[in-house]
């Protein structure tokens, strides 16, 4: 591993100060996918900043009853707090689902948005790739690939992006909010992520030296019927090779608030636009959530080893959204 400097600020402008004065610099955050690369080589940064001691711990309710957590809060503290259980159930049990409960303990908010790819080429400095060292090529397309992409994905990059957590924050509508010494901004995490295009070497929308702060969860998501599910190689400790989050409610027969995401299929959790505007106003029978969701998913272009990745994703979606509406009233 090379040489770094290390230094911890007392505030949010310190650290995006401190990151502005040190080209190559990293946050580092809860340390678990940043000191792994580190390892590895595929990350060298000049300076870590810890933002470990800065003041955004914290899960807090706003006056208008959205959540606001904090880029710090750990990733078993999130899962476990009462008002995300209560309210917010789909993501409690995404970020569940994914990792230990070692590294949740470790892993942050911030951080999990943030998390790079798990394809192994990545990981491999004698491997090509894009997305590690732009011009390269992209060894997993005709390589390995039965984990990839198998929507959005471009001739230069087919890697998935890795996080549970931000599959269930899509299907939310949560919004990130960032800080850099240019200001404040807010963005849909739907936004937040990009798809590869000809550019795989940039995963988000952040700038350089832009520090998370906080996730915004919507009041008007609050209470609606919602869950995850992930479809993996192992029982834990295992990414998604499909996984599924879904928010729902169902007013006298009919679907009047819907968000539907996909994760393990795409460089970014896959919003089913599609499938929602399909799903919106209509009945909620089996045969709606059937037709909606082959509509989204027939834009997929599956590769050489990954075509099962289509099917299986079509049922992790159909259990969820029959499970969660209610069953129909007898006449
Ligand atoms: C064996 C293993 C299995 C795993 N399984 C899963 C799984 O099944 N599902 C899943 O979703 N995840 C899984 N993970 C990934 C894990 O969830 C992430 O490593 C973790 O969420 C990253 O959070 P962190 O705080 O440790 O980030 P760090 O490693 O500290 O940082 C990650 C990146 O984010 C940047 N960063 C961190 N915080 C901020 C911030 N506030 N503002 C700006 N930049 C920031 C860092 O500079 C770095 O580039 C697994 C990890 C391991 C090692
Ligand atoms: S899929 Fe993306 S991350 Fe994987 S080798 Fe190709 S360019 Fe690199």
């Amino acid at each position: 591993m090379k040489g770094f400097g290390y230094l911890r600020p007392g505030s949010v402008e310190e650290a995006a100060e401190a990151f502005a004065a040190h080209p190559g610099a990293r946050y580092l955050a809860g340390g678990t996918n940043l000191v792994d690369l580190m390892k590895l080589g595929v990350e060298s940064p000049t300076c870590l900043i810890d933002i470990g001691r800065l003041p955004l711990d914290a899960v807090e309710e706003l006056p208008d009853g959205a959540l606001r957590v904090g880029a710090t809060v750990r990733n078993s503290d999130l899962a476990a707090h009462p008002l995300v259980r209560d309210r917010y159930p789909v993501l409690s049990q995404a970020l569940l689902a994914g990792a230990s409960g070692q590294l949740r303990n470790a892993a942050t908010t911030g951080g999990n948005l943030l998390q790079r790819t798990r394809c192994p080429y990545f990981q491999d400095l004698d491997k090509p790739c894009n997305k590690r060292e732009p011009g390269s090529g992209c060894g997993a397309r005709d390589g390995v690939h039965r984990d990839h992409a198998v929507l959005g994905h471009s001739p230069h990059c087919i890697a998935t992006n890795p996080s549970d957590m931000a599959v269930a924050l899509t299907a939310l509508d949560a919004r990130v909010e960032l800080y850099g010494t240019e200001g404040s901004r807010v963005i849909p995490v739907a936004d937040f992520h990009r798809l590869p295009g000809a550019h795989p070497e940039r995963d988000t929308e952040i700038r350089p030296g832009e520090l998370i702060t906080g996730v915004l969860l919507p009041a008007a998501r609050a209470g609606v019927p919602s869950a995850y599910r992930k479809a993996r190689d192992r029982a834990s400790y295992a990414f998604a090779l499909a996984s599924v989050a879904v928010v729902l409610r169902v007013a006298e027969g009919v679907v009047d608030q819907v968000g539907l995401a996909f994760g393990g299929l795409a460089h970014r959790p896959w919003r089913a636009h599609h499938a929602e505007t399909a799903l919106l106003g209509a009945a909620a029978t089996p045969a709606a959530f059937e037709g909606a969701v082959a509509l989204e998913l027939e834009r997929a272009e599956p590769l050489r080893d990954n075509a099962y990745k289509v099917p299986l994703a079509h049922n992790l979606a159909l259990e969820v959204l029959n499970r969660l509406a209610p069953a129909p009233v007898a006449p």
